[in-house]
């Protein structure tokens, strides 16, 4: 069975064709500038060469189009037909307290994910707007939706209630939901495969550091807490988001740099983080060759980084009491052996020992802890795309 995996964003829409008899990836692209000038699709089948497709797309259908005449292109696609896509699945970012898992789209689901914009007004409609062009140019294929937030649904409610007046919980479901919940999962399942352990007698800290960020703590293969909260912006200091404030700080810079909401938004989502401390990149790549270089502000960022997570994996302990399992994953993550070490440094007293050998490994599985005893460190490329395609073909087996 073929599975299109589809995660649309406001212009850009990238996808992976699975063949799920072997898990194995057919064929992968990116789609981007939908609605700007210059958009264009780069497609790859696997064991071929990357062709790009320049041609205008004034919407998400018509990149969908482009995305699927590809995909069945007599010289570069992947199959030979349409009918060769036995099923879509989609990301999407926030699913609020309504999905804890991932669901067959049908009418009532489509009328509900509207009903999320409010929480995610960036995210969602883009998403909406992929289901959308696929329903019409696919009708008769199943879709699922595979939602950000779902894996996080278990955290218990005292831990995702804001200390708030609580009728704004009630009124506009003000709490935390977390995200980044399909990466989490998938690399707390692959720990417990890697460790030939039953997930659910492991506690896991997973920390999915990328341009965005967060860490997880996992118990038993649930969610009990994470980082990220009501939107993306909590938590850990990320590439341009601030994370972690005092709240009072937002009106007080509104107030004197004479911010709208909406420049407020920028400021704390795009000009902030790492970027924002040191004045030269959200790449952590520029930031540690800059480090290196004598740049006091780009190494005042990794250290904020560094220590922000070493904070939570703290919080997490406490939350779970003992650790059988720290995982790294996303661009920093998997990538950024200075990263690491610099957020294990000082952790020896919790159990968590990383051995600076194992650690000079970037992009592939690898354990790397002096040993897993007390804590096994963990290296382990995630692959969301996998995790939902996973989730669609369980559900339209069903
Ligand atoms: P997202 O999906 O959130 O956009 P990624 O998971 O792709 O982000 O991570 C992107 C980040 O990974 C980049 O901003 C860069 O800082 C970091 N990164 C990638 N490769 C390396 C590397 N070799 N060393 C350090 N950081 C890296």
């Amino acid at each position: 069975m073929n599975i299109l995996i589809i995660n649309c964003g406001s212009s850009s829409l990238k996808y992976q064709l699975i063949n799920m008899d072997n898990e194995e990836v057919l064929a992968k692209g990116l789609v981007e500038r939908i609605g700007i000038e210059g958009s264009q699709v780069k497609h790859t089948t696997t064991g071929k060469e990357e062709v790009i497709i320049k041609e205008t797309m004034n919407d998400h259908r018509k990149a969908l189009e482009l995305v699927l005449n590809a995909l069945i292109d007599s010289n570069y696609g992947a199959i030979s037909s349409m009918d060769e896509i036995n099923a879509v699945g989609h990301r999407v970012v926030h699913g609020g307290e309504r999905f804890a898992s991932s669901v067959v789209i049908d009418d009532e689901v489509m009328e509900a994910l509207h009903d999320c914009i409010d929480l995610a007004p960036l995210h969602n409609p883009p998403n909406i707007m992929g289901i959308e062009a696929c329903k019409e140019l696919m009708p008769n294929t199943p879709m699922v939706g595979v939602f950000d937030t779902a894996f996080h649904q278990t955290i218990p409610m005292a831990n995702y209630i804001y200390p708030l007046p609580y009728e704004l919980y009630e009124k506009y479901g003000i709490r935390k939901y977390g995200f980044h919940g399909t990466s989490h999962k998938y690399v707390a399942i692959r720990a417990a495969e890697i460790l030939d352990k039953d997930i659910r007698d492991l506690n896991i800290i997973s920390c999915h550091l990328g341009n965005g960020a967060s860490v997880c703590a996992i118990q038993g293969g649930k969610s009990v807490e994470t980082s990220m909260g009501f939107t993306p912006l909590e938590g850990l200091a990320m590439g341009t988001r601030s994370g972690d404030l005092d709240p009072a700080i937002i009106p007080f810079i509104m107030e004197k740099e004479n911010l709208t909401f909406d420049e407020a938004n920028e400021l704390f989502n795009k000009k902030s983080g790492v970027l924002g401390i040191s004045g030269i990149s959200s790449d952590f790549r520029d930031l540690e060759e800059a480090a290196e270089a004598g740049n006091k502000r780009a190494q005042l960022a990794l250290d904020v980084f560094a220590n922000r997570v070493r904070k939570y994996i703290g919080a997490y302990t406490a939350v779970m009491c003992d650790v059988d399992a720290l995982i790294f994953t996303a661009g920093i993550g998997e990538n950024s052996v200075y990263i690491r070490e610099k957020i294990c440094e000082g952790l020896e007293c919790i159990g968590i020992m990383l051995d600076k050998e194992r650690n000079k490994v970037r992009g592939k599985e690898s354990i790397i802890s002096r040993s897993i005893i007390s804590t096994a460190i963990l290296v382990i490329p995630t692959n969301e795309e996998l995790m939902i395609a996973r989730d669609t073909l369980e559900l339209v087996s069903k």
